[in-house]
Order: structure tokens, then sequence, then C-alpha cells
């Protein structure tokens, strides 16, 4: 899905990315860690197409949604219609974030409002669809960010420390559905974390952004609970 070779990104003087190749396959789950100033999200924004200042080459195959770590809703919408947002995003590769997107999807139309529906049904919010969001708590904001990225079921899904602000509890939450919307969809999944946890236990391979490339890979245990249990299925 993903094919990024020799990717350079500089701002100023300041080489961010330097000479960076990675491939992601075809449903692949790959966590992305990397201190902070790293250039993770300067990868992201590139894979989303809403960086084309590079060199070298990043190419995406199929539709790309991005979640950001501030969730950036709409607050004269209701939630549902902050999901709608979501399928505005042209249907080619690289997407752009669902702000600057075109065409607008007229969010009167029923398809749309049960597609909303429905991804809300998968983040478990169904309940707050006709809530603002301003009422919502940081959780449930963070979901509703998922829902908006889901909801045109995306082949890359770009997650940019969607569970940052979480307690432990609600992280683990939003772990298991994760691992469920991976196990349904299968979309190929980057997962920029500070977690290291996090990253091991829900990665297929685990990748450190290090002076400005892929300077280590890990690949956790293969037979994790989630392929057991696909296996008994
Ligand atoms: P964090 O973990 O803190 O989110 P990150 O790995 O996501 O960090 P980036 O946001 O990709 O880091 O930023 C990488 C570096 O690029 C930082 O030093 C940042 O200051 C710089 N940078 C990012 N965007 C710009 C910009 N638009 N203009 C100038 N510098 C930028
Ligand atoms: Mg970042």
């Amino acid at each position: 899905t993903v094919r990024v070779r020799s990717l350079s990104r500089s701002f100023g003087s300041r080489t961010v990315l330097a000479d960076l190749d990675l491939d992601i396959a075809r449903g692949e789950f790959v966590a992305l860690l990397g201190r902070s100033g790293s250039g993770k999200s300067t990868l992201l924004r590139i894979l989303a197409g809403l960086d084309r200042e590079i060199t070298g080459t990043a190419t995406v195959a199929g539709t790309v949604s991005v979640a950001f770590q501030q969730p950036r809703l709409l607050p004269w919408r209701r939630v549902w219609r902050n999901v709608v947002i979501g399928l505005r995003v042209p249907a080619t590769s690289n997407g752009s974030s669902p702000e600057t997107a075109n065409p607008p999807a007229d969010p009167s139309r029923p398809r749309n409002h049960a597609l909303a529906l429905r991804a809300l049904g998968e983040v478990g919010l169904s309940d707050l669809a006709e809530a603002w969001p301003r009422t919502l708590s940081g959780g449930e904001a963070q979901r509703l960010s998922l829902a908006r990225a889901l909801v045109r079921e995306p082949d890359l899904l770009l997650l940019d420390e969607p569970f940052g602000a979480l307690d432990a509890l609600t992280r683990l939450t939003m772990h298991r559905l994760v691992e469920n919307l991976w196990q349904h969809h299968h979309p190929s999944i980057l997962l920029v974390t500070h977690d290291v946890d996090e990253a091991l236990s829900l990665a297929d391979r685990v990748l450190v952004l290090d002076a400005g490339r892929i300077g280590a890979e890990y690949r956790p245990a293969r037979e994790r609970p989630r392929r057991i249990a696909d296996h008994l299925e």
C-alpha cells in the first residue's frame, strides 16, 4: 500500500527526514516510534498528501484517512455530521485532510447519515450521534475522530497518537477497538505512538524513526492472541 524511497524533507536548514525508505504491505499494521521532533507527524502528513515539499518519492495506493492527535472537530455540527466530513476526501490516492477536502458531501443525504451511524457504532458512540462536539469527553472526541477516519473504509489508516490524552483504562478500550477494526476491515495501519507497549502489543511491525530515517525495526512475537483467535473461529 505504501512505498517510500529516498524521502527527504527539510524545514529551512533543518533536515527532518533524510533519505528514508519505507514499505507497508496491504493490510499490515505498523507502529512508528520516535523521539519528539523526530519527524513522525511530518512523515504522516506526507503520506496523507498534505505536504508535497519533498525530495524522493512517497506513493500510496488506494484511499487514505488520517486521525490527528488533536481531534479537529467542527463545533457547530452535531457528532454524526462531523463523521460525514470524513466522506468528503477524494476517493483517489493521497487524500487530503477532512478540512481542506472537496467536494462537500451533502450531509442530508440518507446514505451519508447511515454510513456515519455505522462508523459511530463501530467506535461505540451510537448514543451520541446527535450530541454537540463540545459536550464530548476527551476519549469520546478521539473516538469520534476515529469514526470520521473510518467512515470511508480507507485502504490506509494513519493514526497520529490517537490515544495520547487518554487514561490507561480508556487506552485499553481503544486498543481493543482498533484491533477489532483492523480484524474486520483489514486496512493498512500506520500508528504513531510514544507508548512502546502499545506499539508492541498492537502492531505486526514496530519501526523507530531516528536521525531522519527508519533506524530500527522489530517484529513482535507472531502468535499473538488475535491471531490465535483467528484460528479458533
Ligand atoms: P512529536 O512526537 O512531538 O509529535 P514528531 O516526531 O511528530 O514529534 P514533527 O511534528 O514531525 O515531529 O516535527 C519534526 C521537526 O520538524 C520538528 O523539529 C519541528 O519543529 C519541525 N517542523 C515540523 N513542521 C514544521 C513546519 N511547518 N515548519 C518548520 N518546522 C517544522
Ligand atoms: Mg507528532
